[in-house]
């Protein structure tokens, strides 16, 4: 009690201490249950969040950084006696320069948001996660978010330009800048990315922005063989066509954008690969019919090339709404579906599905797989029931095989979500068969240079 008073005395009404006010941060929206946190903070300025920061590391009270609350793996959930820090009142666009190509946005506003704003000047930031209207400039940057654009602009990682962070003994350090080239010491900027919240609290971004596509245009393949969907992206981008976006579903996820979305499919097909170009007015025509010679090569069932813009943006939120769709199939609540997320060379696609769609029969599981599968990145969606331990056995075996799937093709276990809880086991198990377990002891010593009390995000990532 104490201690809910001495961080009353720095937040005054913006700490939430009731049980109902604490209960929507226990959950994000991975599988896991959180546990009841000491309270939620909400602080206005860097120096509340400094002063919370200083107050934790004082009384040695853990802290959860949490954006949007969209993490798939448990990162942004707390556990006993944890202090939740919601940057959902750091909500201001500060500043934007498209001539000098940057933004400069404080971490609780939402990426959807953002690029709303953006357009007004002709510009967007292309980092784009499926979850884009929930997820927030901060959490996405803590878990180097890729999405459906990654295919042609890369992940977060190459849009963050600098940032400000109170780091987990209260000072406030500004690494990176405005500027689009710097080789200035240690890259401390990209060291935040994809750091889960386990070296300090963003407080400020300076983000790269890139002005908007002049022409964009799809082709929609269908095919009958997981196979063909992996050699058609391989040749593509061997040819050296790099795709705005290219994604695939399986028949799963397609039945299930019908039945919650009533979109219409092909009956006799079983996979749909979806490629946009971007590209010149002058040359999208061409550049498409270019592509689609290609994809045409692997015997598609269909294959049509559009360029309006009512019907690509109807697939496109089908796609970013693909999860929430086999998600809004439950029919109790102890159903989930959890998402495996793994990647691998272009090159190694082809086989790597191959052995996914294996593995999900070995192990008597329903799986949905889609994904940003330019990138090499497969999402296997797994029908889950809590309330089955033998079930939830399975998934783990199943997660595992699916992981060494990854690192037997030279992938990774975490394509864009990151480790949080889930993946714990997997990150070892990745250095371990690659032979970089020494990589382990760096991350380590680096968190506790940072944090040597261990007072941020402990129990996620690693241990
Ligand atoms: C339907 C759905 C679709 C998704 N699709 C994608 C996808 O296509 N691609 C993809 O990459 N991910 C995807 N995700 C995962 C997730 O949405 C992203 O990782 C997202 O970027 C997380 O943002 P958030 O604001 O919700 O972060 P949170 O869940 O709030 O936090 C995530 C992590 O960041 C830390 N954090 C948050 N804010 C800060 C801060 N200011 N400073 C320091 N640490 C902080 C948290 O402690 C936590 O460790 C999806 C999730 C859902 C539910």
């Amino acid at each position: 009690m104490d201690q809910v008073h001495g961080l009353k005395q720095i937040l005054g009404a913006n700490l939430l201490t009731s049980r109902e006010q604490k209960i929507p941060f226990q959950t994000d929206a991975s599988y896991f249950q959180g546990q009841e946190p000491l309270a939620v903070a909400l602080p206005e300025n860097v120096k509340q969040v400094r002063e919370v920061i200083k107050f934790c590391q004082e009384h040695s009270i853990p802290v959860v950084v949490r954006g949007g609350g969209t993490a798939l793996t448990g990162s942004s959930i707390p556990f006993k006696d944890f202090i939740v820090l919601s940057m959902a009142k750091f909500d201001k666009i500060i500043e934007v320069k498209p001539e000098d190509r940057y933004a400069i946005v404080e971490p609780g506003v939402k990426l959807d948001a953002l690029n709303q704003y953006l357009a007004n000047f002709g510009h967007f930031y292309p980092p784009d996660p499926a979850s884009s209207m929930a997820a927030s400039v901060g959490g996405s940057i803590s878990t180097n978010a890729g999405g459906l654009r990654a295919s042609l602009y890369g992940t977060t990682r190459n849009w963050v330009l600098g940032l400000e962070v109170v780091l987990p003994n209260g000072e406030i350090v500004k690494v990176g800048g405005k500027v689009l080239k710097r080789t200035a010491g240690y890259d401390l900027t990209s060291m935040f990315v994809g750091a889960e919240g386990t070296l300090g609290v963003v407080t400020k971004a300076i983000l790269k922005i890139w002005p908007l596509p002049e022409s964009k245009g799809r082709i929609l393949a269908y095919y009958d063989t997981i196979d063909k969907v992996g050699k058609a992206i391989s040749k593509l981008k061997g040819k050296g066509i790099t795709p705005l976006i290219a994604e695939f579903l399986d028949r799963i996820s397609m039945d299930s954008l019908s039945k919650t979305r009533g979109l219409k499919f092909p009956d006799e097909v079983d996979y749909m690969l979806i490629v946009d170009l971007s590209s010149t007015r002058e040359s999208i025509d061409r550049e498409l019919s270019d592509a689609a010679e290609v994809l045409k090569e692997f015997g598609p069932v269909s294959i049509k090339i559009t360029t309006d813009p009512t019907e690509m943006d109807r697939i496109y939120e089908a796609r970013k709404g693909a999860y929430s769709s086999l998600l809004s199939e439950r029919e109790s609540n102890s159903e989930r579906v959890v998402i495996g997320d793994i990647v691998v060379p272009a090159s190694e696609l082809s086989a790597a599905l191959k052995e996914s769609e294996e593995k999900v029969k070995e192990h008597h599981l329903k799986v949905a797989l889609f994904g940003h599968i330019s990138d090499g990145n497969i999402h296997a969606n797994i029908y889950a029931d809590l309330d089955n331990r033998e079930h939830m056995e399975r998934i783990d075996r199943f997660q595992i095989d699916f992981g060494k799937i990854a690192i037997k093709h030279g992938g990774s276990v975490s394509a864009e979500h990151g480790i949080g809880i889930e993946k714990k086991e997997l990150l070892e198990m990745e250095l371990e068969e690659t032979g970089s377990q020494y990589t382990m002891e760096i991350m380590k010593t680096i968190r506790k240079a940072f944090d040597p009390n261990g007072i941020m995000n402990r129990g996620k990532m690693f241990d």
